[in-house]
């Protein structure tokens, strides 16, 4: 055998048999703190249960690395209200901001490939566009419903991807959207399949605390709760399939247990 043709078929082996850790992964998923909230009464989350006990919410951002690439899933209260906070003793705060956290990390919104967010509530929206140049990722329904005024609830000069249903978002399987309406026109859930952790889904607004999600109760907040059920049912498959654990984003007790940046979930 020539020699050329011995280290061709050498240089052939060693790239068809390269480790899984060599190629582009998912890689790191960082739990941002992004908003808090004291409800005094908690029962329009829980029909029929609970009437007059106040209950605590989280509001929670997700900063994703897949190779080079960043993406964002959910951005949050709007970075304005950790500036100028409210008065109202049961509006939402924030105790730091999205861009200051970012940058902690040593993460510019110039690096965000994708800006995704479960449904388009000031909960989840609030810092878009801080990544004006990001590809969003959102349900055509949710996209196209205009807000009370009639005005769009995106920028039209927004960079935008507009689904319909489920999105494998890097291509591998890794990260993937789950379409799960109900809570508004077109919410989406976030089926992550880390290295080290395992599955995790990232639930959007189809429930918003342990306790409903143990009881299959449906909020009040919706408009459709039949899809709401059915989303809740739909998630339970996917968790299944995947061996998935939940993560709720408005759920504070689970919140207070997840690691926070710089620590994160390989
Ligand atoms: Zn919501």
């Amino acid at each position: 055998m020539k020699p050329f043709i011995a280290i061709a078929i050498v240089l052939a082996l060693v790239l068809l048999t390269r480790p899984i850790s060599a190629q582009v992964t998912l890689e790191r998923l960082y739990v941002i703190e992004c908003g808090e909230r004291t409800a005094p009464d908690v029962s329009p989350w829980t029909p029929g249960v609970n009437v007059g006990r106040p209950v605590d919410f989280s509001d929670t951002c997700y900063l994703i690395k897949h190779g080079n690439d960043w993406m964002i899933w959910d951005t949050g209260l709007a970075d304005a209200v950790f500036t100028a906070p409210p008065t109202d003793p049961n509006a939402w705060k924030r105790k730091n901001s999205l861009a200051g956290e970012l940058e902690k990390l040593g993460v510019k919104p110039s690096d965000i490939k994708y800006v995704a967010v479960s449904h388009t509530h000031g909960d989840h929206i609030g810092n878009v566009e801080l990544f004006p140049q990001s590809l969003l990722l959102v349900q055509k329904a949710e996209y196209d419903w205009p807000q009370q005024d009639g005005k769009p609830r995106f920028l039209p000069s927004h960079p935008v991807k507009r689904l319909e249903g489920d999105y494998d978002v890097f291509g591998d399987g890794s990260v993937t959207i789950i379409a799960t309406p109900g809570h508004t026109p077109g919410p989406q859930s976030l089926l992550v399949k880390l290295p080290q952790t395992g599955a995790v889904l990232l639930s959007g607004d189809a429930v918003h605390l342990r306790d409903n999600w143990d009881a299959k109760r449906v909020p009040a907040i919706n408009v459709d709760k039949e899809k709401t059920a059915a989303s809740m049912r739909r998630m339970s498959e996917v968790m299944a399939l995947n061996n998935a654990q939940l993560w709720i984003n408005h759920d504070k007790p689970q919140s207070l247990t997840m690691k926070r940046p710089p620590e994160y979930y390989r």
